[in-house]
Parts: structure tokens; sequence; C-alpha cells
């Protein structure tokens, strides 16, 4: 049998941690982490990333500050605030919510907020410390999927991971965090994109196959080996059903792909909600540092094994 991994119910578990913490330190030191969204413009589908991540950090008693600027905002006005937030102490995490409309220069922005405050893990300061190896703020889709695999018994340490796809969200980052020598990673990694020849020679041999290509159907049955763990980061509107409400599917060919798979994530229901866990489990973060408290370890959930 298959087994699906449920990525619905392990971020309701890590919620639920976080809201815990959260509620002891609130006793202990009278204050609760905050985090401030940016968004700019009315985007419907950014819309309702930012109403989830609200209702997320409300359910986990940390603060969160909606900033909603109209489509006309200018750069200028946007890094002033960003330079507020930053200085704001109830302000433990900045998220800008992309896309950013054209004309403001997305890096310029991103590269403003704070790295102590990045709770998303895009300034180039943390992104070079994930590189390291170092200790930093680590993007929520990729630490996700870190997560899903430990928390479902699939330890990546040792085994051959295929990522498809190279975005500076997803591809990149999830390769850099498997490929360091620590005990949750330590993983052989090869990363395929649109430039690879024969895709599927490729991820026949993975282990561990992460699929982040946003186009569905990237990958099918015969792509894959018996037992392989997928974990189908894609998110594909393929219509809408008699109510309006929309379809989405992954990049795997998710009925083909599981009669093969040990293990495989569904879309919605699997790396989706593990990112706003991530994200409030970065802000709670954010906040023990600022606050000079040891920050929770990353690795608690890991095994205890050392090199
Ligand atoms: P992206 O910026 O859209 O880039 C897609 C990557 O996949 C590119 O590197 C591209 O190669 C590669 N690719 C596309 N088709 C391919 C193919 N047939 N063979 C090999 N490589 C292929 O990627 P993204 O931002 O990572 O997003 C990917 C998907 O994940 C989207 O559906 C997105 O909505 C979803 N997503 C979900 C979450 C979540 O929380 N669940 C978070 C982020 C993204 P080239 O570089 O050569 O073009």
């Amino acid at each position: 049998m298959t087994e699906i991994i449920d990525g619905k119910e392990f971020a309701r578990e890590i919620r639920e941690e976080v809201r815990r913490e959260v509620e002891l330190l609130k006793e202990q030191t009278g204050s609760v982490p905050g985090l401030a969204v940016v968004m700019v413009g009315e985007n419907p589908a950014s819309e309702v990333y930012v109403r989830m991540k609200e209702k997320a950090c409300q359910n986990a008693g940390i603060a969160s500050f909606q900033h909603r600027l109209s489509i006309e905002t200018g750069e200028e006005e946007l890094l002033d605030l960003i330079g507020n937030l930053n200085q704001d102490p109830g302000v433990s995490g900045i998220l800008i919510q992309l896309p950013l409309p054209d004309r403001i220069d997305e890096g310029k922005i991103l590269c403003a907020v704070s790295p102590a405050k990045d709770v998303d893990g895009f300034h180039p300061a943390n992104v070079g410390r994930l590189m390291l190896g170092e200790e930093t703020f680590l993007p929520c889709t990729p630490l996700g999927i870190l997560e899903l695999l430990h928390r479902s018994g699939h330890p990546p340490r040792g085994k051959h991971v295929v990522v498809v796809g190279r975005s500076n969200i997803v591809g990149k980052p999830i390769a850099m965090m498997l490929v360091q020598k620590k005990e949750e990673a330590n993983a052989t990694v090869t990363i395929c994109h649109t430039g690879t020849p024969d895709l599927a020679a490729l991820t026949r041999q993975a282990d561990i196959l992460i699929v982040s290509a946003g186009r569905p159907g990237t990958i099918t049955a015969g792509m894959v080996k018996e037992g392989v763990v997928v974990i189908d980061v894609g998110v594909n509107e393929v219509g809408r059903n008699p109510e309006g409400k929309r379809i989405l599917v992954g990049d795997v060919d998710f009925p083909g792909v599981r009669e093969k798979a040990g293990a495989i994530t569904p879309v919605p229901g699997g790396v989706g909600p593990m990112t706003i866990a991530m994200l409030l489990k970065n802000t709670l973060r954010a906040y023990k540092l600022q606050i000079g408290l040891t920050p929770s370890v990353s690795t608690k959930n890991f095994p205890e094994e050392k090199f």
C-alpha cells in the first residue's frame, strides 16, 4: 500500500507546537511574536495567501500586521515602510508578498528587509548563509519539505534525491539544504531543469524525488522506480468544478505514480500546508532570537545520531 504523506496533519501538528510555545513565552515575557505582511496591489491569489497567513497567525497567538498598499505605491514609500518595520520591536518577522508590481525592483525590496526579520529566507545574506551551511532563516517551502520527509519517517541522509526545478524559492534552496554535511541532510543531490537532456534517466534513479516544475504531468509512472518517495510541490489550476471552485493538481501524474511509489504527497494537502506552518515557526524563531532567548533547534525532530 502506498503511503500518502498527509501534509495537512503534519502542518496541524507543527502549528499546535508553535501555539503552545507562544503561549508559554507570553506567560514568561508578556509579549508575543509579530508578523508583518506587506502586499502591493490587488492580486486575488496573493489576497487568498495573505488571508491564510493572517488566520494561521491568529490561531497560533502570533500578532499579525497587514499592510495592504495600493498598486500606485512607489518604491520609496515601500522602502520607508520596510525601514519602519525593521525598527519596530513588535514586529519579529517581515514578509513581502510576491509578486510585486513590475515597476518595483523586487531584489531591492527584499534586500531592504532586515536579515534578522527575514522569515521568508529570501535576503541574499541568508541565502549565502544557507550555502555556507550556517544557521539562518531557511525559506518556508523547502523547510516544509525537509520537515515532511523527517516527520513521515523518510530522512534523506544517504539517499539519492533528484530535484526537478531550479527556482530560487524551491529547487535551489532545497537542493542546497539536502546536500549539507548535517545529520538532517547529507543526501546525494541531482538538480534537473529544462536544459536536462534525459530527465527520465535521472528521475528513475531517485530514492526521493522532489518536483517543483509548475507543469502538470511533468512526472509520469514510467519516470520513477518502485518504492520512490515523491514530494510534489507543484500547484496547477486545471479548471473549475461545477461549484466554481478551482481544481488543483501537482506536477506529478498522481494516479499513475502512486502505483509505483512507496510514499507520495497529494496536491492539495501535501507541501502547501507545510509552507505556512514553517512561516509561523520562522516567526517564532525570529522573536526568540530578537529577545535573546535560545532559538528552538531546527533539528529537534531529527535523528540524534551524529557523524
Ligand atoms: P518556477 O520558478 O516556476 O520554475 C520551474 C522550474 O522547473 C524551472 O527551473 C524550470 O526549468 C523547471 N522545469 C519546468 N518544466 C520542466 C520540465 N519539463 N523538465 C525539467 N524541468 C522543468 O518554479 P517554482 O517557483 O519552484 O514553482 C513550481 C511550482 O511549485 C508551481 O506550480 C508553484 O505554484 C508551486 N509552488 C508551490 C508552493 C507550495 O507552498 N506548495 C510553493 C512554491 C511554489 P528552467 O529553469 O530551465 O526553466
